[in-house]
């Protein structure tokens, strides 16, 4: 790990606040990073305080003019050669996030293989910032409209994803012609001066003043003073719905602007007509994978009365397999949770199950002894549940699935969108009058959902969010980029005459 940490520009000097190449001195306190693998400290870095803050906000506000003014293709081909670096990095950042976030290798791989991804849609996105043509009522008038940089764009990240997440804004957000100031999770630091020095570097080789990638590290205090900032037009925060209502007030508050990307409590409808063996495996995955902290995790299981009892007896089974331990040895399916607070609610939301009349099916506990020194690794647990149930309604961060019957598909639908959250949802099924109706205006309510395909994960190219509590924000593909930019309707007089609109006469 040391040779990692090295090669990825993370040491001892590195403090929480950063322009660019340029590292400030902060008097902050010391976040210790612990990896969730073995509970042993990684590296330290300092928290910023208001006073680098304001520091960053004044170079940023500098390098703001000068970004905007360099053509979007040729911005395009600088996060091109963001691409190109975290391609080279891929291993090691890999690595980095297994080891300080806790998820399997092959994650880690995949969370910056998405980053790598987003880079190559923002190249050919920089060349397509475009707006519509409009016909005038008016004679010898044009009329279009046309996006421009909106300026700083402040960027809140959770623990879950502590890569990718940056980047599906930030590289948006470039091409646009903005600069960003980088809040990530306190919980995964390393990876975030990682990414800070990959991006850095390509500025500085390219001769861009600093200002245009900037990073403060540290707790909430430093996301609330994003939200208030009215230098800052758009903040994108990605958490827990309790963070993303604090965020949406202080932001709604003076007017500004929100993307928010909050928790799900994502449901896969297993219908008589599913294909078990796809449908198994998608409600495993999604259930499991990253130890349940996928937003996109599956929680909630909603299964066909004729296919109850099989399906019990199949998870049943396939949790019997699962081998839960180092996330970096590929042997493991079920890695550790983020840390021992995540594990007490993870342990509480299975007393109150328990309480409020949820029926074991796989039992839960938290793993001791060899490999689990770090206190960190917790059993995948199984509860036959009612979705009216407090705790089936809450969106719990670990590997606990909640599972019901139904009988009509509408009750079903019904079920799936009874959560106060909208982010993920799928129904697994062969039969296509059930199909179209699950994603017709009539079914699911949520920004994603997918057919004999699991909650868990998304294309990049797809726009990415959620309804409801989930907070209405879409970032990643499609034209999330408008989220970015601020938008502009012009009209031209070529005439010699001056003929107003609704062909209001004014003489005088
Ligand atoms: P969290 O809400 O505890 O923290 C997220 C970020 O918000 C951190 O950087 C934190 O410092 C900051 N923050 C917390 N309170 C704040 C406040 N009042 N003002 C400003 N900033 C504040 O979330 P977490 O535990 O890191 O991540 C897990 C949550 O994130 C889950 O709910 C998950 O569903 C959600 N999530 C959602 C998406 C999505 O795209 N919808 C993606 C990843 C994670």
């Amino acid at each position: 790990m040391k040779q990692i940490l090295k090669q990825l520009g993370i040491n001892l000097t590195n403090s929480g606040a950063s322009t660019g190449s340029n590292w400030l001195k902060s008097k902050g306190e010391e976040i210790q990073s612990f990896s969730p693998v073995d509970g042993k400290l990684i590296a330290s870095v300092t928290s910023a305080t208001s006073k680098e803050y304001h520091q960053v906000i004044k170079t940023a506000q500098t390098a703001f003019p000068i970004w905007r003014n360099i053509p979007a293709p040729k911005r395009g081909e600088i996060v091109r050669q963001i691409g190109e670096e975290l391609r080279a990095n891929k291993e090691e950042l890999g690595k980095l996030v297994s080891w300080e976030m806790g998820k399997s290798l092959q994650e880690g791989l995949g969370e910056v293989q998405e980053m790598i991804d987003i880079c190559d849609f923002a190249v050919g996105l920089s060349r397509q910032l475009h707006g519509l043509t409009m016909h005038s009522e008016r004679t010898k008038h044009r009329m279009y409209e046309q996006w421009h940089p909106l300026g700083i764009v402040g960027i809140i990240s959770a623990f879950n994803f502590p890569v990718a997440v940056w980047s599906w804004n930030a590289m948006l957000a470039w091409v646009c012609g903005d600069v960003c100031i980088w809040k990530p999770s306190e919980k995964t630091p390393l990876c975030a001066v990682a990414c800070q020095n990959i991006a850095s570097k390509i500025f500085a080789n390219n001769n861009l003043p600093e200002g245009i990638s900037n990073i403060i590290i540290g707790g909430p205090e430093l996301g609330q003073l994003l939200s208030g900032d009215t230098k800052v037009p758009l903040v994108s925060a990605t958490g827990s719905t309790r963070m993303g209502k604090a965020v949406g007030a202080a932001i709604g508050a003076r007017l500004g602007r929100s993307l928010l990307e909050l928790g799900g409590n994502n449901a896969i409808i297993i219908t008589p007509d599913a294909d078990l063996g796809i449908a198994l495996v998608a409600a495993v995955f999604g259930a499991v994978g990253t130890a349940g902290q996928r937003c996109t995790s599956t929680r909630r299981l909603i299964i066909h009365e004729s296919k109850y009892e099989a399906v019990k007896s199949k998870l049943k089974k396939a949790y019997g397999q699962l081998k839960i331990g180092d996330p970096l040895d590929q042997k493991n399916h079920v890695g550790p949770l983020i840390d021992k607070q995540a594990v007490k609610m993870y342990e509480a939301a299975i007393a109150e199950a328990k309480k409020t009349g949820g029926k074991i099916l796989v039992e839960g506990g938290i793993l001791k002894g060899k490999g689990y020194e770090s206190g960190c690794y917790v059993k995948p647990c199984v509860i036959e549940a009612k979705n009216k149930m407090k705790i089936v309604q809450h969106e719990t961060f670990a590997p606990i699935l909640y599972i019901m019957k139904y009988k009509t598909i509408e009750e079903a639908v019904a079920l799936q969108n009874g959560v106060v959250q909208g982010l993920s949802s799928s129904i697994m099924t062969t039969n296509m009058r059930e199909a179209e109706a699950f994603l017709s205006t009539n079914g699911s309510d949520c920004g994603i959902a997918n057919v004999n395909i699991g909650t868990s994960g998304a294309e990049i190219g797809g726009a990415f969010g959620g309804e409801k509590e989930t907070g209405g924000g879409r970032e990643s593909g499609s034209d999330a980029w408008k989220n970015y930019m601020r938008r502009q309707t012009n009209t031209i007089n070529y005439g010699t005459d001056l003929p107003l609109a609704q062909g209001i006469v004014f003489n005088l």
